[in-house]
């Protein structure tokens, strides 16, 4: 069972479960002392009385426990007959208070016989750990964890080898390994406990940081850039003669940055940061223009097939009256088209393709591919982008472009081998788009606003949230929004978008609001990304608070793409959850990307965004959270850094104890992931 629900296979590994709180048993509470129902209490004292209370399956036990002062009412639900309480015998009662009644009870607490424990070795802070119901199932809750923690402690005490060497824990002042397992576990005291926490995530940050360096190092030399220095005719004649706007100075600037990337000799893997609307595509373009002057082509990548369309209609529309073509290829492509385009891009008569990210596992060939864009994807970790290496002879030079800024701990992460660039300025003439927060009660209001902003020609963005587990619900819901909306609005067009539907008939809807012919668009987050409607002026997303901060700015981004006000609308529930309450209010507060990426770090927490799989992280995090520990990272990467400096390979001997700890972590990594 711990194979299966821990992924532990040794002793070593099972040391390595860590608890996830500890409670205070040297301390004894007076019942007068209790306070809230979040801390666990242990009262020492005497049963008064005990009675056994209705019947059936609401029958419980109720005691009352007193310390000498106070009494305090305990309860069994389970179990009840197996207890035997006794009078005038001291107890050490130990559990967390409920409310009950206006008033404190403990409910199923543990019970020990005062006569049998030595308090005096009852010091420091007891383990808890996570079971899941499975290993609970099989009695393999939290105090039999511990116990068996217990059992390895002697073997453990005896000293185990180090995973960093003497030298590096000595410049960083950290614990060493023995001692930082048996205090993880079982604590002397609270300084122990954060010696050996902070011991245990500098190991984690610091290993996954090396590995990332060393990678980013080693593709450096291994692989030949494909060297573009020349600035030529296509470019030229694009920005001179077309260019529909002149670039804003982050624009210009960001530009630069890539084009000496792209004449460096080295493979560019460059991050392109920008909130929305701050116009990334025309950058994307103009990087093209560059590739195409050195003779090479570009692949243009997008999540979603509406976005690759609109890539297209945006790309094709800007390279009017050029020599540059650009072609479209997504799943819907018919198979005569796409053939064509296959030996099109393979003579090389493509210099730019638009298509979704299924690009990358598809089988086209190009002549001589030699940049990749990556549009508004999150989550395009190292693996994928190793993907794309197998296009040409050399990997492509990559750019990666993201509406969503990426906090600083994921950027030397998930993203730690890319550099970084950010376009920082909006084109100018946009005013910041105005949030709003009601409820649903408010409906009415917002209708005669809705009626009003039409009437002055501007249209209307209408979301719902999309579930994945329950896909009929969200459609349920769309589809009642969108005959709500067609009530409503009687003199207004409607339309209506979802992922279900044939990308056809989805283009069809999209284009039709997008030409102005619809004033109000009913869709599913399908349109979260990159859509681009600059008369669309408002944005209403109902039940926002089954959205996450960053979806929510991203929806938001739809609007405020032209010169007027606009407004994003948040409708919830009247009732919300701490949580929610603080999404929606950061929502009104900032228009600011950065700010409100890192205040989504910190909300979420790290559940959500940690775990191998999909954050692209090279190893686990057991201990370390990338949403609080972004300062030991910065450290980690330092030192991981320094050692690379002087030995890239690890070759050295002072640095072999670093080069088996990463095979090891990678051994593991794959053994875990054939087991789970
Ligand atoms: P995003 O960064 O969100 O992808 P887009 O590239 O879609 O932004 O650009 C948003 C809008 O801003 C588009 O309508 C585009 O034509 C416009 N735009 C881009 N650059 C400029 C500029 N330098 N001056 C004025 N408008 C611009
Ligand atoms: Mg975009």
């Amino acid at each position: 069972m711990l194979k299966k629900e821990l992924k532990v296979q040794t002793a070593l590994d099972l040391l390595y479960v860590f608890p996830y709180k500890y409670i205070d048993r040297s301390r004894f509470y007076k019942i007068s002392e209790i306070e809230d129902t979040e801390t666990y209490v242990q009262i020492i004292g005497e049963f008064v009385d005990w009675q056994i209370v209705g019947t059936g399956h609401g029958q419980r036990l109720s005691a009352h426990f007193s310390d000498g002062k106070d009494v305090i009412e305990v309860v069994w639900f389970k179990g009840v007959q197996y207890l035997k309480l006794q009078k005038g015998v001291k107890y050490i009662l130990f559990g967390k208070p409920s409310y009950y009644n206006r008033a404190y009870n403990i409910v199923h607490p543990d019970l020990e016989l005062l006569s049998k424990v030595n308090i005096e070795t009852r010091r420091g802070l007891e383990p808890h750990y996570n079971t899941s119901g499975e290993m609970k199932a099989g009695w393999l809750n939290s105090k039999a964890m511990r116990k068996i923690m217990e059992v390895l402690m002697p073997d453990l005490k005896k000293g185990i080898p180090d995973t960093l060497p003497l030298s590096l824990r000595e410049h960083y002042h950290l614990m060493d390994l023995t001692q930082s397992l048996v205090n993880i576990h079982f604590p002397s005291d609270q300084a122990h406990l954060r010696k050996a926490r902070e011991r245990l995530k500098f190991e984690e940050l610091f290993y996954i940081q090396l590995q990332i360096l060393r990678q980013m190092k080693r593709r450096e030399q291994q692989y030949v850039g494909f060297p573009m220095p020349r600035v030529g005719q296509a470019f030229n004649d694009f920005y001179f003669h077309h260019l529909p706007f002149p670039l804003t100075n982050a624009q210009k600037r960001v530009v630069k940055e890539i084009q000496t990337d792209l004449r460096s000799g080295k493979q560019m893997n460059r991050l392109l940061q920008g909130d929305v609307g701050s116009g990334k595509t025309l950058v994307a373009l103009l990087c093209a223009l560059l590739a195409k002057d050195n003779g090479f082509q570009t692949c243009i990548m997008a999540p979603t097939e509406i976005l690759a369309n609109q890539h297209m209609q945006t790309l094709s529309d800007l390279l009017k009256n050029t020599r540059t073509r650009v072609e479209l290829l997504t799943g819907t492509t018919p198979k005569k088209q796409r053939e064509q385009l296959h030996s099109a891009l393979l003579t090389g008569k493509v210099d730019i393709l638009v298509g979704t990210h299924a690009l990358i596992e598809d089988t086209v060939q190009f002549a001589n591919l030699g940049l990749v864009i990556v549009d508004e994807q999150h989550r395009f970790g190292v693996a994928q982008r190793a993907k794309l290496w197998e296009k040409n002879i050399n990997p492509p030079h990559v750019l990666v472009m993201t509406a969503t800024p990426i906090p600083r701990t994921l950027a030397m992460t998930v993203y730690g081998d890319l550099s970084v660039s950010v376009i920082d300025e909006l084109p100018p003439g946009r005013k910041p788009i105005q949030t709003l927060h009601y409820t649903n009660l408010r409906r009415d209001g917002i209708n005669r606003f809705i009626r009003q902003q039409i009437q002055t020609g501007r249209q209307i963005y209408v979301v719902y949230p999309l579930i994945e587990e329950n896909k009929k619900m969200d459609l349920v819901d769309l589809e009642n929004g969108y005959r709500y909306m067609c009530e409503h609005f009687p003199d207004c067009k409607v339309s209506m978008v979802h992922g279900k539907m044939k990308s056809k008939e989805k283009d069809l809807h999209m284009q039709a609001f997008a030409r102005g012919e619809t004033q109000i668009l009913v869709a599913t987050t399908v349109i979260e990304v990159g859509v681009n409607v600059p008369n669309a002026s408002v944005m209403i997303v109902e039940n926002a608070e089954r959205f996450g901060l960053s979806q929510l700015h991203q929806l938001r981004g739809r609007v405020g793409r032209g010169a007027d006000q606009s407004y994003c609308i948040l409708l919830t529930r009247v009732e919300l959850s701490k949580d929610t309450r603080k999404r929606m209010d950061i929502m009104v507060a900032t228009n600011d990307g950065f700010r409100i990426a890192e205040a989504d770090l910190q909300l979420r927490g790290p559940g959500d965004l940690e775990g191998t799989q999909q954050s692209g992280l090279p190893f686990d995090l057991k201990i370390a959270s990338l949403s609080t520990d972004g300062q030991m990272l910065e450290i980690a990467r330092h030192a991981a850094a320094d050692i690379l400096e002087e030995d890239p390979e690890l070759t050295m001997d002072k640095n072999a104890l670093y080069k088996a700890q990463l095979n090891k972590l990678k051994q593991r990594t794959v053994d875990w992931g054939l087991i789970s």
